[in-house]
């Protein structure tokens, strides 16, 4: 009997021959064929075409979502108290991710002895910090329309549930309202399997670009901070996640780990935890988490719990003030905790970004900021690692709360059929 192959296989196909691809490319002669029909064409299309598609559904599906989740919500302190323990969750799990980067990179002194001088080739803007007053305060929309047309994700997620609590507590008066959303919730979910069904293709030529652009030279000569980067997105994953769930929930890990395996394949191959949304949604629901609690903690998750975005921060402190003689004292390394936690907070969902927040932790130490320039080349091959881990980060966050607040069906979770592919 032929045994039809599913998404997640058919992804990591895309995966492997995008490498073998990409190489393929790179050493191809410059020339039409290359730079306009491949590069430039029919891969650009395949790969943008893919992340725009399932970026079109962000906005949607959070907002819709996170109405449905908290209006049938019923009871308004639950709520209040899922929101405190995600909150914390979220906070101590990025500030570990730092300590534990600010380790490695004091272990495996990425810097030391590596004359980098010569590869500064690009100064970059200085990123403002915001003072938190100005943070929290424009968390709050002032006119809701723009937020959602702007894709102003905390303003989004605070409407959001002001409008699911309010149409909670008024009751059977809004089912109408409530109605039109749990349809529509529906519609969004079945948009976002059908844009799946294009994910083997787009990987393929998001991995088959970045191989081909990237390469291995400009690989080669940092690769010393890529590796204590990996290293320490490694032991976040394995230590602080895993460790973390056994301890909290008691759970066996391997039907976590096999559904987050789809959603890694996409937050590798589009280095965005945004455009992974949907699916990581999808995913936890079908391990048996909760809508109301996965429409809440996800979203709030992809855009301001970035641990792997802090730890590669903290390896890049490290690595930077190296390259530049500087000693980092235990009061600059605090520093670095609490910069590096605010721009977690700070960075948004998309690609490279955490580049852009990098700039504002480097200035809180007095580091130069034209140390970006130096690892801006490597990065998104390490963006394609920290993304995954700043998803799997929300997703671990997502089962433990789940689970305290009793909004885990074990029974989905141990189920055969949850393991079995969405599409
Ligand atoms: N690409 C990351 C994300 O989407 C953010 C970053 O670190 O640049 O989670």
């Amino acid at each position: 009997m032929k045994k039809k192959l599913g998404l997640t296989s058919k992804i990591f196909i895309g995966i492997f021959l995008g490498i073998i691809f990409g190489f393929f490319i790179k050493n191809m002669p410059d020339g039409t064929l290359k730079n306009v029909i491949l590069l430039d064409g029919i891969l650009k299309i395949l790969g943008t075409g893919f992340i725009s598609a399932i970026k079109m559904l962000v906005v949607p599906l959070v907002f819709i979502s996170l109405v449905c989740g908290s209006s049938s919500m019923g009871d308004i302190k639950k709520l209040g108290r899922i929101g405190v323990k995600t909150f914390c969750f979220y906070l101590l799990t990025t500030a570990l991710a730092i300590t534990l980067a600010l380790g490695v990179g004091k272990l495996i002194n990425p810097g030391v002895g590596l004359d980098m001088s010569g590869l500064v080739t690009q100064k970059t803007t200085i990123g403002e910090s915001k003072p938190l007053v100005d943070m929290i305060l424009a968390m709050i929309p002032t006119n809701p329309i723009q937020s959602l047309a702007s894709g102003e994700m905390l303003q989004i997620i605070v409407f959001a549930l002001l409008l699911g609590t309010a149409m909670s507590i008024v009751g059977e008066k809004a089912d109408p309202v409530r109605n039109l959303f749990e349809s529509a919730n529906e519609i969004c979910m079945k948009m976002v399997s059908m844009i799946m069904l294009l994910a083997p293709f787009g990987v393929f030529a998001l991995i088959t670009n970045t191989f081909a652009t990237v390469g291995l030279e400009a690989v080669a000569s940092l690769l010393k901070y890529m590796l204590a980067v990996l290293f320490a997105l490694f032991l976040q994953a394995s230590i602080v996640y895993l460790g973390m769930i056994k301890c909290f929930t008691g759970l066996k890990l391997k039907p976590f780990l096999r559904k987050f395996a789809g959603v890694a394949a996409v937050t590798f191959s589009t280095a965005s935890s945004n455009a992974a949304l949907p699916l990581t949604i999808d995913s936890m629901e079908e391990i048996g988490v909760s809508n109301s609690v996965a429409s809440f903690t996800l979203p709030l998750g992809a855009t301001i719990n970035m641990d792997g975005t802090a730890i590669m921060q903290g390896v890049a402190c490290i690595f930077i003030s190296q390259i530049y003689g500087i000693h980092l004292g235990v009061g600059s390394l605090l520093t670095i905790i609490l910069t590096a936690t605010l721009a977690s907070v700070g960075t948004a969902g998309v690609p490279g970004v955490g580049m852009i927040t990098l700039s504002m932790v480097l200035t809180s130490v007095g580091l130069p900021i034209e140390g970006v320039g130096l690892i801006m080349g490597v990065d998104r091959l390490l963006d394609m690692a920290r993304t995954t881990i700043n998803v799997m980060g929300d997703c671990a966050c997502t089962l433990v709360v789940s689970n305290m607040e009793k909004e885990l069906d074990i029974d989905k979770f141990y189920s055969e059929e949850s393991q079995i592919e969405a599409v």
